[in-house]
């Protein structure tokens, strides 16, 4: 702007300053015209015209402007008074122009050495022009031209002068401009540097990289800020550090390779909400099957997978069954594998198999060319899935390959679902039931109880195990008869389910002894469920039949898992101990296990 500021400048200065050199030689041009004009007129009114060329000649030399002057006669003078002095006939065209036309011409002629400014004037005939009448000595008509003046004026000055100021002008605003310039350069650096630290920090945390340290040497709001910034980002560090931390230990593998962290985050907590709601919706399915369906739905909608088959390991028997299979093209293995899952080597070697790392990897696949992706799942010592992804080509499969750390998210998300589905299917059957009272058997206690247990230690649930046995219910049977005995011990099964709690087990582990789970019961809890169970069947009487009612009271015995036994048959011990304690202490009564019981086992 400075720069344009100065063109224009010196472009107006040197048209402005060439107009006025001009215009004041032009000036002086008419005021000599009148001395000339005056001189003239005094000397032919004094009669001494032909003493003129001194008085010429000397405004000539006095004036170092004037290069050259001289003067022109009209026709009418010529002939009345001839050529004059030097012969005063016009010179060149400009005389004849301005003779003929009684105008002043000008031009301004210029070369390289100089510049001359030519003036022509003309004289006319005046009648009162002062104290003159022209017409008293010429023989003319009034206002008719009676001759020119013509003068050469050196201009050449102005074109240096003019050439100078210039450059003073030129200089003055360099000046200026240098020092702005580094004003400019002193004040505005340090924010110009300010925003390129700005900008570069913004850059890097777009990639999730928040570890740049904001820097300026400005005060004020500046200063405020970078600072800002600084502390900003010291805390999106910290806190992106810690969610990518917990992230991790969400889901180790991660799901997401991104050069961008927060994308990866992002990505990540999709994912884990993902599955999440997955968890959520399949708790509350009332079966096995029902889950594996949810599984078959994330593979459709979730991966697109339109080639698949979904098969159950029964590990015992090695038997595989298969859930689910999109169409015949999904069945890509031999029919033996069925009968015998050692056959797949996916389920085999418990890793994924895909089948681009070698040729013909699994043996037991129906054709060598089939492109596939086996992953086998445990979920427990009875069960294993495995999944038999199916593509068209290589490229396919290596895209599918891409999802399987997802998909094994699903897997381990439904894994204790199946888990407990499988459980309670295994609690539904009724060879685990007895007959008489329709509490669990000692088969159950053999079979489940381990899985419960060992579910139980996983999440960290307790159970305080209570050991009943009636007192002397021999004789119920030696006095009465086997069928009295049978009615209190259908009885006593009545009693206990009426005093515990869905989640609580109740297990008829002999004759006339049974076993009670109290599932996360307090200590005070267990000793109101076994007073109350304790007294209501105390407070039973049976119709022996001869008019007499029998009363009987049980003797119970309580330990606590895993804080007395680590495991449920040590619990069930410890009970069983209490129990002995209860009996040889005189009976009817409620006995919970001591350390000191297990030391004293001569009891028995
Ligand atoms: P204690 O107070 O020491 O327990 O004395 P008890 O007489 O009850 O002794 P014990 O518990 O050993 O008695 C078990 C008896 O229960 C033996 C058996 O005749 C009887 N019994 C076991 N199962 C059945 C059954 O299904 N029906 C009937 N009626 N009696 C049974
Ligand atoms: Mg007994
Ligand atoms: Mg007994």
């Amino acid at each position: 702007m400075l720069l344009v500021l100065t063109t224009a400048t010196i472009i107006n200065v040197s048209l402005n300053f060439r107009d006025y050199s001009i215009k004041s030689a032009i000036e002086k041009s008419k005021m000599t015209a009148t001395i000339v004009k005056d001189g003239l007129t005094a000397h032919m009114v004094n009669g001494i015209m032909d003493k003129r060329e001194y008085f010429l000649n000397q405004i000539s030399a006095n004036n170092d402007a004037v290069k050259s002057l001289w003067l022109v006669r009209s026709e009418n003078v010529i002939k009345q008074y001839g050529k004059g002095l030097n012969d005063e006939t016009p010179r060149d065209d400009i005389d004849k122009k301005v003779l003929s036309s009684g105008e002043t011409l000008r031009e301004v002629i210029e070369n390289s050495n100089d510049i001359t400014l030519r003036v022509t004037i003309p004289y006319k005939a005046t009648v009162s022009g002062g104290n003159t009448n022209c017409l008293t000595c010429h023989d003319v008509q009034r206002g008719d031209t009676l001759g020119a003046i013509s003068m050469e004026f050196d201009i050449s000055d102005m074109r240096t002068t003019g050439m100078l100021t210039i450059l003073k002008i030129f200089g003055i605003n360099m000046l200026f401009l240098v020092i702005v310039l580094l004003l400019l350069n002193y004040y505005v650096t340090p924010f110009m540097r300010l925003f390129t630290n700005l900008q570069n920090g913004i850059k890097k945390a777009y990639s999730g990289d928040f570890t740049h340290k904001f820097e300026t040497t400005v005060g004020g709001d500046a200063k405020n800020i970078v600072d800002q910034m600084n502390s900003l980002f010291a805390k999106m560090q910290e806190t992106f550090g810690d969610i990518k931390y917990n992230l991790a230990t969400f889901i180790p593998q991660g799901c997401v390779s991104s050069a961008d962290p927060l994308h990866e985050a992002k990505t990540i907590i999709n994912e884990l909400s993902d599955v999440y709601k997955f968890k959520k919706t399949i708790e509350l399915d009332s079966s096995k099957d029902e889950v594996y369906t949810r599984i078959i739905d994330i593979l459709k909608l979730k991966y697109n997978l339109n080639r698949f088959a979904l098969y159950e390991v029964n590990n015992i028997t090695q038997e595989r069954k298969l859930i689910f299979s999109s169409d015949k093209e999904s069945l890509i293995c031999q029919e033996k594998v069925n009968k015998d899952a050692q056959g797949c080597r996916a389920f085999r070697t418990k890793s994924v198999t895909i089948s681009s790392e070698f040729p013909n990897l699994c043996q037991a696949c129906l054709s060598e060319r089939q492109n596939y992706i086996c992953i086998p799942f445990t979920i427990n010592n009875d069960v294993s899935l495995t999944i038999s992804i199916t593509g068209d080509s290589e490229d396919e499969i290596e895209k599918i390959r891409a999802h399987i750390t997802s998909v094994k998210h699903y897997l381990e998300a439904a894994k204790p679902v199946i888990e407990s589905q499988i459980l309670m299917e295994k609690l539904k059957d009724t060879s685990l039931r007895d007959g008489m009272t329709g509490l669990y058997n000692r088969r159950f206690l053999e079979e489940i109880i381990d899985k419960i247990m060992h579910q139980a230690k996983r999440t960290k649930e307790t159970y305080a195990v209570m050991m009943l046995d009636v007192d002397f219910f021999k004789m119920v049977n030696d006095t009465y008869g086997h069928d009295v005995g049978d009615r209190v011990i259908v009885e006593i099964g009545k009693v206990l389910k009426d005093n515990i709690r869905e989640s609580d087990l109740a297990i008829r582990y002999g004759g006339e002894e049974f076993v009670v789970m109290l599932h996360n019961a307090s200590e005070e809890g267990t000793q109101e469920v076994a007073k109350k169970i304790h007294s209501a069947f105390a407070a039973l009487s049976f119709d022996v039949g001869t008019g007499e009612t029998l009363r009987k009271t049980m003797s119970i015995g309580i330990s606590k898992f895993p804080e007395d036994g680590d495991t449920i048959w040590k619990s069930i011990k410890f009970a069983d101990t209490a129990l002995y304690v209860a009996k040889t202490t005189g009976r009817n009564k409620i006995v919970h296990y001591e350390k000191e019981m297990a030391d004293s086992d001569d009891l028995r």
